[in-house]
């Protein structure tokens, strides 16, 4: 997976992205990330990429300009690194915003197919519309509250995709048992020691039976959705005993 931010603050995107385990798959060669700062596409003396909104109100807009001399350079690059210069199609702009659809791990799932995904970070009242009119592909929201900028959005987006790529964490079965999936939370984990300040660990797991484990966690998720998101648990598969549980 290659991602290309674009963005104000390209600094903010390498140092958030290049630790820990999205650090050390890019290390690997597993991702490849590259920011580009839209302030080089200025045409401005002053590397101005900002001006007043047209009918007044209060703040600034991105000009359209920097963002789409920024986004052609990128796909430029993408299509000087393909073996051919025939991308069959244009990699998906994802314009980070308040308006878009809100991320989910079913967002990050069909994203994560994708060989190529360019992110575009807004700052102050947004970007102009026309530009986002011309390459934006999806408009999305990490979740209903307002942001300075677009970086941190970009930053968990790449997190949730990354960590459902081949090779990025160290043991893939760890991706494939997790909260959402099946529209279900994950089940309470444990660890040692056996005795935390008097509280013990549930008996079933300490008992090597990984048929009553499995049932067990599988019903302290039902518990856990049913408590925590009732809005998930609609969605989610039951079968008529599972359905039993929730009566208790
Ligand atoms: N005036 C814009 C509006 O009401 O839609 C909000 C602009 S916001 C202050 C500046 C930038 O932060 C946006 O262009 C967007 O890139 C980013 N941003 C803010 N909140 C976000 C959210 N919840 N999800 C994704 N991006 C967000």
């Amino acid at each position: 997976m290659n991602y290309h931010v674009l963005t104000l603050f390209p600094e903010m995107i390498l140092q958030g992205l290049n630790t820990s385990i999205t650090g050390r798959a890019l290390e690997k060669g597993i991702l490849s990330l590259e920011a580009i700062n839209i302030r080089d596409f200025s045409e401005n003396k002053h590397n101005k990429v900002d001006d007043y909104p047209y009918g007044g109100g209060a703040g600034m807009v991105m000009a359209a300009g920097p963002v789409y001399r920024a986004y052609e350079h990128t796909v430029d690059s993408i299509k000087k690194s393909c073996l051919n210069d025939n991308m069959e199609k244009k990699p998906r702009v994802i314009y980070l915003t308040p308006q878009g659809k809100v991320f989910h791990q079913t967002i990050a799932e069909e994203l994560a197919k994708e060989e190529d995904l360019i992110f575009l970070c807004g700052h102050y009242e947004g970007i102009d519309e026309r530009v986002l009119e011309m390459i934006v592909t999806d408009y999305i929201s990490i979740g209903d509250y307002v942001l300075t900028g677009g970086e941190l959005p970009a930053m968990v987006m790449i997190d949730a995709i990354s960590r459902l790529i081949p090779g990025v964490l160290n043991n893939d079965v760890s991706a494939e048992f997790e909260s959402l999936q099946d529209n279900l939370l994950e089940y309470p984990q444990y660890t040692r020691p056996e005795e935390f300040m008097g509280k013990g660990v549930p008996e079933v797991l300490l008992s090597g039976h990984h048929g009553n484990i499995d049932k067990w966690r599988r019903e302290q998720s039902i518990i856990r959705t049913a408590k925590n998101r009732p809005d998930l648990l609609e969605k989610a598969n039951l079968s008529k005993d599972e359905k039993k549980i929730l009566e208790n």
